[in-house]
């Protein structure tokens, strides 16, 4: 097969779309020489990044995330904004669920030239999907999308990954008050920056409402009360499109405050070396599970651990060994 060279960085920072889909599509390649160019063109890269405003946006599936994110972004290119959407979902392909960051799913964003929209990673681990999405979403940055969407269902870890890699999470919300908002895990709103009760319109309204002074009695426990910020609740309808302007402006107002304490800038750096950590696992796994001389006795090894024949710690130490650790 010929392989095409990698995209220019010039092009990509140019904001050229097949460039930019390119780059992305290189930065998910699990090819050596694929990875030493997609190092090289985030490296060259990198000065033109960090610009961006970074959210998070979870919720279970059927709150309305994509209705929203379609929403949202339509309203901020009509404010000007060039929108990025992107997705941490690994589990897409094993559950064949709905697949986040999915053009079907964002009629407006779709057809919109200010948007771009890119599903998730299919394969890999947490910490490998998450990385990818980490660079796709510098190489946004440096093709000049102002907001950058990162879109995870509120299943298992993601939500902690998406969390990491945005300076402002935003977690939406069913209205449906009592049971319900049990069912919503409690690290889930620790994570968050914002809740939004969603499908806040007709009928839901008022139960929306009821929903959104339980999430503000829960918060009332759950934040101390010198918190640099509080996470306000509001109530929004991506279908009605209903609080829009309040949604953004309390992204904004956090961004501010984060900034005005020097949190926002201490944050990434933060998230910096926690990536460098977690591409470093990742890449020790990986090493791992490729090597002939593990996958040779990774069997065996497994079966006399699970039976207790060999202790876990034993049989890390084995592992370790058979790799030069
Ligand atoms: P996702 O799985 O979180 O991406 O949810 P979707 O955006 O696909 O929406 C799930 C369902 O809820 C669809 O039938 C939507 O039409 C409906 N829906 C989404 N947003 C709203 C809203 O703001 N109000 C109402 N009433 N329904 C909504």
């Amino acid at each position: 097969m010929i392989r095409r060279p990698p995209p220019d960085p010039q092009a990509v920072a140019a904001g050229e779309r097949s460039a930019l889909a390119r780059a992305i599509t290189l930065v998910e390649s699990k090819r050596a020489d694929d990875r030493k160019a997609a190092r090289a063109l985030i490296e060259a890269l990198l000065p033109r990044t960090g610009r961006a405003v970074r959210v998070g946006i979870t919720g279970v599936p059927g709150v309305g995330k994509s209705t929203m994110i379609d929403a949202l972004g339509a309203h901020l290119i009509e404010q000007g904004m060039k929108v990025a959407v992107l997705a941490v979902d690994p589990s897409s392909r094993r559950t064949g669920g709905a697949i986040l960051g999915d053009k079907t799913r964002m009629a407006r964003l779709a057809v919109a030239p200010e948007a771009f929209v890119r599903p998730s990673p299919s394969s890999g681990t947490l910490g490998g999907v998450a990385a990818k999405t980490r660079e796709a979403m510098l190489l946004c940055e440096a093709a000049g999308f102002d907001a950058i969407l990162v879109e995870t269902v509120g299943v298992g870890q993601s939500e902690t990954a998406v969390a990491d890699l945005t300076d402002t999470f935003l977690v939406l919300a069913l209205p449906g008050a009592g049971d319900e908002l049990q069912g919503i895990k409690k690290g889930v709103i620790e994570l968050a920056d914002i809740i939004a009760v969603n499908k806040a319109d007709g009928p839901g309204a008022q139960r929306a409402a009821a929903a959104a002074a339980e999430y503000r009695a829960a918060l009332r426990i759950l934040v101390p009360h010198d918190a640099l910020w509080t996470p306000p609740v509001l109530l929004v309808s991506g279908l009605a499109g209903q609080g829009l302007e309040e949604l953004w402006a309390a992204v904004m107002a956090h961004r501010a405050r984060l900034e005005g304490a020097g949190a926002l800038a201490r944050k990434r750096r933060e998230q910096n070396t926690r990536w460098m950590w977690a591409m470093v696992e990742e890449r020790l796994r990986e090493k791992m599970l490729t090597s002939p001389a593990v996958r040779a006795r990774l069997p065996d090894l497994e079966a006399a651990v699970a039976e207790g024949a060999v202790s876990p710690a034993a049989g890390a130490d084995e592992l370790a060994a058979l790799l030069g650790l």
